[in-house]
């Protein structure tokens, strides 16, 4: 990357270099970029913050955050550690992969909002202008190619002009979808999420949980201040996605490690929250003076615990492409699209042999579709008739790795209990320029 040092901040100029839409792990990463290769960047978060959900962070994160420059953004005992992952998936039997074998350490049970809060701060005291509870509405591209952008909080509204918009606003990919882009939909989990409050009685297990079960599957794991978060994943469309909290608690019963672990919590009188986990992804992730990153880009299924990994990758690959572009290099940008094709296919496909992996329930719904099913394209909302591109057993099944020089690459070793392990980011270098 070349470095560019444009002049004083924009508070005195007209026109930023870029402007990213959304203050989560892919925006930060991507303003961070930018602002280190000298461009004028304004990071605007609308401030509705991540789910309420409470995420796990892989430890290969260590890597992605050191070459960003915010390694010590995890020095902080409100992100918990976390050292094992547990999983009965395939057999009734409880197997683990312990952090002890991870080259990187431990992983973490985030407080997610304070981790985005604190990525922000850091993006502020290395330059980039940071918007709180400001929300990009979609702009409008004038004749000499910058955008006009309208921020709106709840307190003021302004304009800005700038040179290229990221959009890095989440699942909804409010940007790249007002520029025409479209969504495809690959399945229809959702997340149906419990907070217990904290343990009087148990030792604090610092592990997290997945077990599968007729419709879906669970997940459960300590939050940070000793609270237990429970998930339910199923389709949107099965019985187990209309549950409340009594029938949740009837149907964790029969899931015995997890009922293990939440019969320590007192049940809480919280509603059961809902949230969209489905895997999904853009047709197009950059068009005319625009890039998406992170999860506005392509989400993933939570299995896979990834999530904020990607995002952060993705932003920071995003906004090296933007700066290569600006610079003149018209392939930066299809590289970019490409490198995340490679990603969303490597993701299917390691999703598909996972969820081959349970073959007890073959005729349920859940796991019926996860083994025969392609991707349902949300235009029409009908099934398509071509199947992944990769079906399991035509070729050896790969699993995604970030090599030394930061791109991914593919290796083929699956490793279960923890689900796609190998697509951690391993060896990442810290020295991309
Ligand atoms: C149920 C569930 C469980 C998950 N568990 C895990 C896990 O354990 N580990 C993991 O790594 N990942 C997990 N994920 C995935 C993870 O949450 C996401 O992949 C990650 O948050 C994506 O980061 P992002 O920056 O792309 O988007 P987000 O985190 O969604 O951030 C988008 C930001 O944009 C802002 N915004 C939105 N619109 C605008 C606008 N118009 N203008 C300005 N700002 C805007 C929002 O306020 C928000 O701050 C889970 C996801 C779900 C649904």
């Amino acid at each position: 990357m070349t470095v560019h040092h444009s002049g004083p901040p924009p508070a005195t100029a007209a026109v930023y270099d870029v402007v990213v839409a959304g203050g989560g792990p892919a925006g930060v990463a991507a303003a961070l970029t930018l602002g280190r290769g000298g461009r004028t960047v304004l990071l605007a978060d609308a401030g509705g913050g991540p789910p309420p959900v409470g995420e796990a962070l892989p430890a290969a994160a260590r890597v992605l955050l050191h070459d960003l420059g915010a390694r010590d953004i995890l020095d902080d005992r409100h992100h918990l550690p976390c050292h094992a992952n547990l999983s009965a998936w395939g057999s009734d039997v409880l197997a683990a992969q312990d952090a002890i074998l991870d080259p990187h350490g431990h992983g973490w049970h985030l407080d997610r909002g304070r981790f985005d809060r604190g990525l922000r701060e850091r993006a502020r005291l290395l330059g980039t202008d940071v918007a709180e509870h400001s929300t990009v509405r979609p702009a409008h591209r004038s004749g000499d190619g910058t955008w006009t952008v309208e921020l709106r909080g709840p307190r003021e509204r302004r304009t800005v002009r700038c040179r290229w918009l990221v959009d890095a606003t989440g699942r909804r990919a409010s940007l790249a979808t007002a520029a025409g882009a479209r969504r495809i939909v690959h399945d229809r989990l959702i997340a149906l999420c419990l907070t217990l409050p904290p343990s009087t009685t148990s030792i604090p297990d610092t592990s997290t949980l997945v077990e599968s079960s007729p419709d879906g599957w669970w997940y459960t794991a300590l939050l940070p201040a000793g609270h237990r978060l429970l998930v339910r994943y199923t389709d949107a469309d099965l019985p187990g996605a209309r549950t409340d909290r009594a029938g949740l608690r009837a149907d964790v019963a029969r899931a015995r490690h997890t009922d293990a672990r939440v019969s320590a919590h007192p049940w809480p009188t919280a509603a059961v929250r809902r949230a969209p986990a489905h895997t999904v992804r853009l047709n197009a992730v950059h068009g005319s003076g625009w890039v998406a990153a992170g999860d506005a880009a392509a989400a993933f299924d939570p299995l896979s615990s990834q999530g904020i990994l990607i995002a952060l990758y993705t932003g920071m690959r995003a906004g090296h492409a933007v700066h290569d572009h600006l610079d003149g290099d018209r392939t930066a940008l299809p590289r970019y699209a490409a490198e995340l094709d490679t990603i969303t296919a490597v993701h299917l496909r390691n999703r598909r042999t996972f969820y081959a992996l349970e073959h007890r329930w073959p005729r349920h719904s859940f796991w019926h579709r996860r083994h025969t099913a392609g991707p349902t394209d949300s235009a029409d909302g009908r099934p398509r008739t071509r199947p992944d591109p990769m079906p399991i057993g035509t070729e050896p099944e790969s699993h995604g790795c970030l090599s030394g020089t930061g791109r991914l690459s593919v290796g083929t070793s699956p490793s279960w209990p923890s689900p796609w392990s190998a697509f951690d980011l391993c060896q990442v270098s810290a020295s991309r320029s």
